[in-house]
Parts: structure tokens; sequence; C-alpha cells
């Protein structure tokens, strides 16, 4: 089972007027500094703050009236989406996350109406909670990224893209379980095929860079990260992301803490725009050298569900502690 281009435009109508035409806007900072023209596809500005409302959204649309409720584990974003896309269906949902996850997050999804379970100290362990509504309950659960919905809704960005630039030469994609990599690698080289994905993770906990080098699923410990979004595992019965990710990257590409947390100034300072860690991958590889794309290159500001707490002290370059984990922090200097 593969996810087609004609799966995503079904998605795009699906998802028409509520989760779609996010701005894709030039960042001059970034365009300077590339020499090229570095556009953002402000996802941040979907009404959850993040572009999971796409992917679940498609995956709500598809249950039949029967089904009792949705539940899924989520590091935040995808929960919101999920909560959001349920409330709209006047279905219950039921998000359960591990406790690494910032109160914001929680906070953000009790809002939208949904019932959160916190358990354990990964998703794994959520996982328990989930499948036990799913097997007493009834509940259908929804998958962050391996689920054709969910890739699907996900891949909705990649046509917008390319629709709004079909000169686009490079595509920096945040990847964690990879339905947004597979999702918008699937219709963008659709529609181009000689466009460039880049997968970018943080380098500690990167579970799919891990699984692509293995051939197959791979678990890898959880930390504390800046790039709290991008945690977690693929699944050891990943159906759909792991194969589709192997076909579709080019290339995935590891950045640092110290490089995530300058990113987030740098599109602060530079762009006035908020951000999730998960969001500035592509910046942070892009800014430490690391990749060098030709251009157009446009990367998707993924959400801004951030920790304030964090976010200040990155702003204002002081020391963020995650778990046992220390991020050095430092004062911004604007590129002269
Ligand atoms: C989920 C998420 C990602 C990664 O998406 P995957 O489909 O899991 O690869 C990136 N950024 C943010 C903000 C997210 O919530």
């Amino acid at each position: 089972m593969q996810v087609t281009l004609a799966d995503i435009h079904a998605a795009a109508r699906v998802i028409r007027g509520v989760a779609d035409a996010t701005p894709l806007v030039p960042s001059p900072f970034m365009s300077a500094r590339t020499g090229t023209e570095f556009l953002l596809k402000l996802e941040n500005m979907q009404p959850i703050g993040a572009f999971k409302l796409r992917g679940a959204m498609n995956a709500v649309a598809a249950l039949g009236d029967d089904a009792p409720g949705v539940t899924c584990v989520s590091t935040g974003n995808h929960g919101r989406g999920v909560a959001y896309a349920a409330a709209q269906r006047g279905m219950r949902a039921i998000i359960c996350m591990s406790e690494l996850v910032p109160q914001a997050k929680v906070d953000g999804i009790k809002a939208l109406g949904a019932e959160v379970r916190t358990i354990g100290k990964s998703q794994d362990e959520a996982q328990v909670e989930t499948d036990r509504l799913v097997g007493e309950e009834g509940f259908v659960e929804i998958s962050p990224f391996d689920d054709p919905h969910v890739i699907a809704g996900q891949g909705t960005i990649g046509l917008e893209i390319m629709a709004a630039r079909p000169d686009i030469e490079t595509l920096l994609i945040p990847l964690s379980g990879g339905g947004l990599a597979a999702g918008i690698a699937r219709a963008a080289k659709a529609i181009r095929p000689e466009v460039k994905v880049i997968g970018i993770s943080m380098d500690r906990g990167a579970a799919m860079h891990a699984s692509l080098q293995a051939g197959r699923p791979v678990e890898v410990p959880e930390f504390a990260s800046l790039a709290d979004s991008l945690g977690g595992g693929i699944g050891m019965q990943n159906r759909l992301s792991l194969a589709m990710c192997r076909e579709l990257l080019d290339e995935v590409v590891l950045v640092t803490e110290e490089e995530i947390y300058h990113a987030m100034q740098t599109l602060y300072y530079e762009d006035r725009i908020v951000a999730e860690g998960g969001s500035v991958v592509a910046l942070a590889a892009v800014l430490s050298g690391r990749v060098s794309p030709r251009g157009p290159v446009a990367t998707t500001i993924t959400g801004r569900n951030l920790d304030m707490g964090v976010f200040t002290r990155v702003v204002a370059g002081q020391d963020v502690q995650l778990g046992d984990v220390t991020v050095t922090g430092r004062a911004y200097e604007a590129a002269s």
C-alpha cells in the first residue's frame, strides 16, 4: 500500500477551508545567507499551531459514524490535530502521551475538548494505554505518521508549495516518524521528479535515520530535546512511512541542540517568527553548513506550540535545562 498523488489531491478536498492555504513567504535573511531564494511554508499559522491538523482531519473524516471515538499517542501536535478534528465531527478523543511532553502542549489539547492521559517516560509506554482503548473500548487509533490518510493529509503541503512555486529545487523537511516528509516528497516528486527532498532530525534519538540505515525499524533511546516534536520511535511494525522515506528522501541530515537553539533565535530575531525547535531544524542544518541546498529552497515551519519558558530563555541567550541535558546559551548576535 502506497500513498499516491491522487490520494493527496483527495485529502486537499477534505481539508479545504480549514487546514489549508498557509502562507509561503520568503525569508530575506536566509535568502541572503544562502545566496538563493529561501521560502518558509508557515504551518505555524494553522488553527492548532501546527501542520498536523491536515493529516488528522483527513484521517478522522475517513471514519464511519459508528466509531465510538479516536485515540493516539502524541508528543503534542498530532494530539491537538486529532482533538480538533474529532471535536469538529462531534467525536470523542483520548490523547495518550509520555511525561516528557511539555505542559503547554498538554493544556493545549485539553482546551480543545479532548481527554489527556500521560503515561511513562516514552511514547512506547503511552502506546500501551492506546492499545487498551482500541482493544477494550473499540476506539480507533490514528497514528501520527504511519497511516495513509495522515500521510496524504500532510502531503497537501507539498501540493501547495509546488502549485505556488513549480520551480522549487530543494525541500528541507523536519523528520520524525516521516509522515510529513513522505507525504510532501510524494506530492512534490510526482509534480516535479527532479526536486531534492532532504529530511532533517536532531542528532540524538533520530529513529527514522537509524531505521533507514539499518533497513528496518530500529528503536533508539529517547532524549529530551529542543525539538521535542521530533522525538519518539517509528513503530517496530512500521507499514508505510519507512518505505516511503527510503524511496523518496534523497538525504537525511542531523543537527545538534546548540544548532537548533541558534536557529530558533535566528528565526525570531531576523524574521520575527516564533517557532518550535522541531520547526527550525532545516534552518539549523543550513546555518551550520551541514546542507548547502540548490535553490529555490522551501522549508516547512511546522509548528509554534513551544514551551514559553524555554523560548524566553532561548531569546535571552540563557542556558536551557532539558531533563539531564543542558543546552548552553549564547546571546544572539545579529549578522552584519
Ligand atoms: C510531527 C511534527 C514533525 C515531524 O513530522 P513526522 O511526520 O513525524 O516526521 C515536525 N515538526 C512538528 C512541529 C511536528 O509536530
